[in-house]
């Protein structure tokens, strides 16, 4: 993949990230912690920690997500950025533009 491929994936990058920085800016306020002295039922008590719960998971995943993305920032600047790390082969434009923190080939992914 040439720098001139690599380059508009910054922007691709950067948009997601600051998607997930927002998501994050949400979910900290469904994760907070629920305080005992507030007057809510029993069921609503456990209700907003199943909530909590979900929450939990998904700020998890948003956060894997970002360190993703970040490695794959550093690849665009060590200019290895869309180059599978298995076979060393190229990933596929349309599937980098999906998926941008993609580090494998669907080959790859597929014999996995
Ligand atoms: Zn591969």
């Amino acid at each position: 993949m040439t720098i001139e491929q690599q380059e508009p994936f910054r922007a691709i990058i950067g948009d997601r990230l600051s998607a997930i920085a927002e998501e994050l800016t949400d979910l900290e306020q469904s994760t907070e912690a629920i305080s005992p002295d507030v007057s809510i039922g029993r069921l609503s008590r456990l209700d907003s920690m199943q909530h909590q719960q979900i929450a939990l998971a998904s700020k998890r995943r948003l956060e894997d997500e970002r360190n993703r993305l970040l490695e794959a920032q550093r690849r665009i600047d060590a200019g290895s950025y869309g180059r599978c790390l298995l076979c060393s082969s190229d990933i596929a434009i349309e599937r980098l533009e999906i998926q941008p923190d993609a580090v494998a080939c669907i080959s790859c992914m597929r014999r996995r």
